[in-house]
């Protein structure tokens, strides 16, 4: 695959290849807390991942982000929380038992597992239907070893289970594999309990599992994960505008959220890929190492949705409009997001490598520093908290310190170390402010504050500490 060159590692890694960035990030990942491969001790899953202590504040943070925006910040829009396991004749409805489908093919002499789709599209040819029934001759090799490939197979993506002791074909039901179906079959239900009118949305944020042939980079296609997802139910002739009105706001959020302009782009779907539900789509990229990737769709999908749940649970789910007497059925604008896959562009976007250090203490000069320059409302540890000295006087006012801090957000102790140290060591998972308790404290009750991207350090009274915290993160 080929590597694009990504300009906010290229400017931090200067002189550095950036494909090694996400060996780098995935063990720093690791180490610090935030990603865990997935049952280690048993020799691990492929493409499954465990978040840790700073991981699950990481995602939560951006997913409160994410609700933030969507839902409290509009009076238009609300949410919703519904089941993983639902009526498997939803899945019909939707298109996915026939459809969620990706072609499959397997080398015969190395035994490595392709997308058809995949192989055609490195070697410039667009896939589509036909060339999967009639494979031309790019897709007889292996693009690994040379060896012969299998025929294309479709493969069904969705994961599926047996509810009740009896495992039978009557009793399958599937593992969702998007969100946005449990919106549609509550349509009646949250519009009706809370007397909505069109324009409105529900959003939701839940699991889904995809059974993927080829998951990889790290978070980025994994086979459990998590979508942010908000469908915008409309009168069928605003829907044009308001999918335009949608592309910029979802765009606006991650610009406002500190992403970079220039990682960031939106990539049109043309007719011939739009998925069998979409009149239009639309992805957000982000230039990752491994190229310019999808984070978050943006689709138009008619009234595809609530015209086959009507046809398939015989429920009419049109909406009267009292104020012109029109009866139709609600078109759906969609946005949908990984949070999985937010959470590592935020990580990708954060990462700095500074050859040489910016420190000034004489110890660390001349030693690389990771900084993860996070927006503060994403950063999973918002303040730590040193002791200039383990000696025991700084151990009352540092605990004093600590009890005015914490209970509002995560908070961190550390007194191992110089304090240049134990700075690098917060700058490597985001920490925005560090606190530091020395000797003056006795005398003034004052501490100093230092700031994560300016480095600069200021002095302010422990009693004025919260009021402090609470203007830096509003
Ligand atoms: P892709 O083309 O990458 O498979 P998709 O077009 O199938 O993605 P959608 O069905 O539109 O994706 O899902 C919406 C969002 O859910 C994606 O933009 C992505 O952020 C997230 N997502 C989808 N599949 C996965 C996955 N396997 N692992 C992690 N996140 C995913």
């Amino acid at each position: 695959m080929a590597k694009a060159k990504n300009p906010a590692f290229a400017k931090a890694t200067a002189g550095k290849q950036d494909n090694d960035i996400m060996p780098k990030l995935t063990a720093l990942c690791k180490q610090r807390g935030f990603i865990f491969p997935s049952s280690e001790i048993y020799g691990g899953m492929n493409s499954f991942y465990d978040y840790g202590p700073l991981g699950v504040e990481l995602k939560n943070n951006v997913k409160r982000a994410w609700w933030q925006a969507m839902v409290y910040s509009r009076p238009d829009v609300v949410g919703l929380d519904s089941a993983i396991l639902m009526h498997p004749k939803i899945w019909e409805a939707s298109g996915h038992v026939q459809n969620f489908t990706d072609p499959l093919v397997d080398c015969k002499k190395c035994k490595k597992r392709f997308r058809a789709d995949n192989i055609l599209e490195a070697k410039g040819i667009k896939p589509d239907l036909g060339t999967m029934k009639n494979p031309p001759k790019e897709l007889q090799e292996c693009p690994e070893c040379g060896g012969e490939l299998t025929e294309v197979r479709m493969f069904n993506l969705m994961f599926k289970t047996f509810m009740g002791p009896v495992e039978e074909q009557a009793n399958i039901v599937y593992l969702r594999p998007e969100t946005a179906q449990g919106i549609y079959v509550n349509f009646l239900n949250v519009k009706d309990s809370l007397r909505l009118k069109l324009p409105f949305g529900i959003a939701q944020i839940g699991k889904a599992f995809r059974n993927e042939i080829t998951p990889g980079n790290f978070t980025f296609r994994t086979r459990e994960f998590e979508q942010m997802e908000m469908q915008y139910f409309v009168n069928p002739k605003d829907a044009d505008k308001i999918f335009e009105e949608w592309k910029e706001k979802r765009m606006n959020w991650y610009l406002s959220l500190g992403m970079k302009k220039e990682n960031l782009r939106f990539r049109e779907h043309e007719k011939t890929e739009l998925a069998h539900y979409a009149k239009k789509a639309a992805d957000i990229q982000y230039l990752t190492p491994f190229g310019w990737q999808e984070m978050e769709g943006i689709h138009h999908r008619s009234d595809w949705d609530l015209s086959r749940h009507m046809e398939y649970s015989g429920q009419d789910l049109r909406y009267a409009d009292l104020s012109t007497g029109e009866k139709f059925t609600p078109y759906i604008i969609e946005t949908s997001a990984g949070a999985d896959r937010a959470a590592l562009m935020f990580l990708l976007d954060a990462y700095q490598e500074i050859e040489g250090g910016r420190s000034t203490t004489t110890e660390s000069i001349k030693e690389s520093e990771t900084v993860l320059n996070f927006d503060k409302r994403l950063a999973p540890v918002k303040i730590a908290v040193f002791p200039l000295s383990k000696k025991p006087e700084l151990q009352k006012p540092c605990q004093e310190v600590l009890d005015f801090l914490r209970g509002e957000r995560l908070v961190q102790y550390d007194e191992t170390g110089s304090i240049g140290k134990r700075y690098r060591r917060q700058d490597e998972i985001g920490t925005p402010y560090c606190v530091t308790v020395d000797f003056e404290t006795l005398e003034d009750k004052a501490v100093t504050v230092r700031d994560r991207d300016s480095m600069k350090q200021e002095r302010i009274k422990i009693s004025e500490l919260k009021n402090y915290f609470a203007e830096k993160f509003v």
